[in-house]
């Protein structure tokens, strides 16, 4: 059989680079008709003093990051292509970078328009294999839990804390990942002093195949489920009285992901972040799931995220959503 074989140079022209970093949770901000800019999400990026050193310049599909340590950290490279920055971020050669993305964008495959924004990973990925192993040391007291407005009862239900450990998740607040059979797979390690990159996932980690808080959204028994972005506005939505919310780790969204949902919930409120991103993902999204199951949105106001809002706010903008279908 012969290698699977990735088109480079197709690649590097048709997937547009906000797209894979947006399949990171990677928010940058505009300045200008091309350029974008915002916080180093590579994790070669260890300096605190530059902090919004990368760009991104969407009419040449590149990127850079002009800190003198990352780019030390990168062999002595500005910046890249799509290829490179997959590469670095999941540690992994080119080619086995350029194959990713090809079966992230299904590049390829088909020969329509670029994918669009967010992308549909394949269902073909392999899922993430259980741990073998539980973190010990987490404080679930910490206070970047209460500063993210968590109750003690929330983060000892979902089980995160500062880790007191060694290693790469050392002194970063941790969320376990389960998958949809409560096996834990992974944990996030969410920076709590500002350090970068804000979020750390073990090698090898795919978030496209699974959903966060997926097997204790099941166990409500409901027919509906709440879906929004980031592991924060899973437990704020939790806290304020609505068990069955998943996080998709992101604004983008995988057949995987889209098959988990509408195998476990017939109806679907999306409640992604209020910014262009956020917006952009919730129309893709509700398209995408609406032969499938009854689909609604929550209208978040201007740039705010679930995670900023009350628990009151929350249940306004919920009922809201129950109410425009
Ligand atoms: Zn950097």
């Amino acid at each position: 059989m012969p290698a699977p074989h990735a088109d480079f140079k197709r690649l590097k022209q048709r997937i547009p680079i906000d797209h894979v970093l947006s399949r990171y949770g990677v928010r940058l901000r505009s300045v200008g008709p091309h350029t974008l800019y915002g916080a180093c999400p590579l994790p070669t990026h260890t300096s605190r003093q530059s902090r919004l050193s990368f760009s991104v310049n969407r009419s040449l599909n590149v990127w850079s990051c002009h800190s003198a340590s990352c780019i030390a950290a990168r062999g002595g490279c500005i910046g890249g292509h799509v290829i490179d920055l997959v590469a670095i971020m999941e540690r992994c050669s080119l080619r086995a970078a350029g194959l990713r993305l090809q079966d992230w964008f299904s590049v390829g495959v088909s020969h329509s328009a670029p994918a669009r924004s967010p992308a549909m990973a394949s269902s073909a990925a392999e899922p993430n294999r259980p741990l073998g192993f539980a973190l010990q040391r987490i404080d679930t007291r910490h206070p970047y839990l209460a500063q993210r407005g968590i109750s003690p009862a929330t983060a000892q239900r979902f089980g995160v804390g500062l880790y007191r450990g060694d290693g790469f998740l050392a002194g970063r607040c941790v969320i376990p990942i389960r998958d949809e059979k409560s096996q834990l797979v992974a944990y996030a390690g969410r920076a709590v002093n500002g350090e970068e990159p804000k979020y750390r996932f073990p090698a090898g980690f795919r978030k496209s195949q699974v959903l966060f808080n997926l097997a204790r959204a099941m166990q409500t028994c409901g027919r509906n489920v709440i879906v929004v972005e980031g592991f924060f506005d899973a437990m704020k939505v939790h806290q304020a009285g609505h068990p069955a919310v998943v996080a998709l780790m992101g604004a983008s969204f995988s057949q995987r992901q889209s098959e988990l949902l509408v195998s476990h919930f017939a109806s679907i409120t999306l409640m992604l972040d209020g910014d262009e991103t956020g917006h952009r993902a919730a129309e893709v999204i509700a398209e995408l799931l609406k032969p499938k199951a009854s689909v609604r949105k929550v209208e978040l106001p201007n740039r705010a995220q679930p995670d900023q809002l009350s628990s009151a706010e929350i249940n306004i903008l919920v009922g809201q959503a129950n109410r425009t279908f």
